[in-house]
């Protein structure tokens, strides 16, 4: 999902490939020397025990295993095996006290490292539990799975926000209605999307190499879709190759072909994804990263990466949509300046989106009470709210991930790089980030 406005539409990241498995890179096999109980090796048998537990868990959850692209054998085992839910808690229990009792490792990656595997471990189990019919309340659920919880807002928060966008789109009639119809001038025509999009993707990419060095044969796909709940994904397919789907059920807007080409490819998750495999994978052998289990905290790092990174690869979004993006989708530029004011001002209400989330899943908001609150908090169009609720249905709380996960990554860079960082600086430590086995609680 995208910054600005970013709330509404609904990116999610990579996906499962154990169809590709065979073309994926296999870790630069273990290190030649290789004792089975001493530090860190012995992390290596638990980060393959690991991974072949979340693929046990896939056996249950078809949307769990969001991108694999380990040895198809083990892909075929956990198949074959199909282990019950009882038996991969128990065995997810024994490994999580495998790697407590490997020693903290002094090297500050390694131990971060360890820290990957038991967090996940942790949220692997509560996944278990889900699946085995335990209900969690949102807040837990969050907490359990992605390492973080966002706080509680009220009407109130919302309410002061709308006033902003009343003022900019005066008239008569609800306010959602106006904004749609004013939005409705910035909707890129259908044979215009290929172009934009591509010139979006080509744009990013080329700003993102200028501080990200990536394989040189890395590369991605780019195809349209039709009825998903979300509004992009990114399947990422290993050796650097991603297939990028675009859903184009309702309208595109403009903004949204920034938001996708930074969100889903540069420097999102493809890149995320491929700075994962090659530092972690092929540099160190670290088999945990060639699997990536979509409910868990990877997830709040990928996507809150994924939306501030439009930010760092855009911070011109206005200057860069009016010369570029609105003439090729033969939109006034003249209008760009109030198009980007209305979007930043919408984006600020994306927490309403984590809001309704919240009060449909705990039971206090029915499911259609939940879609009106969408539409009087979000701002957004009754077809996109139903879009949104059909995205709540199916990820529940993984909502958090966008907007708490970009506020959070954005702390991060911006605390680490200083406050008069230079955008080479932020570059660095972004890149950083996303090649490390960093956790959300890491962020703080
Ligand atoms: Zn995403």
């Amino acid at each position: 999902m995208p910054p600005r406005f970013r709330l509404l539409s609904v990116l999610v990241l990579t996906s499962s490939v154990l169809a590709c498995a065979t073309r994926g890179a296999t870790p630069t096999s273990e290190p030649s020397t290789n004792p089975p109980m001493t530090t860190p090796s012995s992390l290596d048998s638990s980060a393959e025990q690991y991974v072949k537990l979340v693929l046990a868990v896939g056996q249950h959850d078809g949307n769990y295993v969001d991108a694999y692209y380990g040895p198809e054998a083990w892909a075929k085992e956990a198949e074959a095996a199909k282990l019950p839910l009882p038996e991969i808690a128990a065995r997810a229990a024994a490994l999580v006290k495998a790697v407590e009792d490997v020693p903290v490792p002094d090297d500050a990656l390694v131990a971060m490292r360890r820290r990957f595997l038991l967090t996940q471990l942790s949220a692997l189990a509560a996944r278990v539990r889900m699946l085995s019919g335990e209900r969690l309340k949102f807040d837990e659920e969050s907490q359990a799975l992605y390492d973080a919880r966002d706080s509680q807002h009220t009407e109130a928060e919302f309410e002061a926000l709308r006033a902003g966008l009343d003022e900019l789109v005066p008239g008569q009639g609800p306010l959602t209605e106006r904004l749609e119809r004013f939005r409705q001038g910035f909707v890129i025509p259908k044979d215009k999307l290929d172009p934009v999009f591509r010139a979006a993707i080509e744009e990013a990419r080329r700003r993102t190499l200028k501080y990200v060095t990536l394989p040189a044969h890395e590369t991605f796909t780019l195809e349209y879709v039709t009825g998903k709940p979300w509004g992009g994904y990114n399947w990422f397919k290993g050796n650097a190759t991603s297939l990028i789907q675009v859903n184009t059920d309702l309208p595109i807007f403009i903004l949204r072909a920034i938001d996708l080409a930074a969100h889903e490819g540069y420097p999102g998750h493809h890149v995320y994804n491929a700075l994962l495999e090659q530092h972690l994978v092929r540099e160190r052998g670290w088999v945990e990263f060639q699997v990536y289990p979509l409910f868990s905290p990877m997830s709040l790092i990928a996507e809150g990466s994924a939306n501030y990174g439009i930010d760092v690869a855009f911070p011109d979004a206005e200057a860069y949509l009016r010369d570029v993006l609105f003439p090729l989708a033969g939109l006034d530029p003249k209008r760009a300046a109030d198009y980007v004011r209305m979007e930043s001002l919408s984006e600020k209400l994306s927490y309403a989106g984590n809001e309704a989330a919240r009060r449909y899943l705990d039971g206090t908001m029915s499911r259609e009470a939940a879609r009106d609150w969408l539409v009087r908090y979000a701002l957004i169009s009754p077809e996109r709210a139903a879009q949104r609720m059909a995205f709540i249905d199916t990820y529940r709380s993984y909502v958090i991930n966008y907007n708490l996960g970009r506020d959070l990554v954005k702390q991060y860079v911006e605390r680490q790089a200083g406050p008069e960082a230079t955008p080479a600086r932020r570059w660095e430590v972004f890149r950083e980030l996303l090649s490390s086995p960093r956790l959300p609680s890491d962020l703080r």
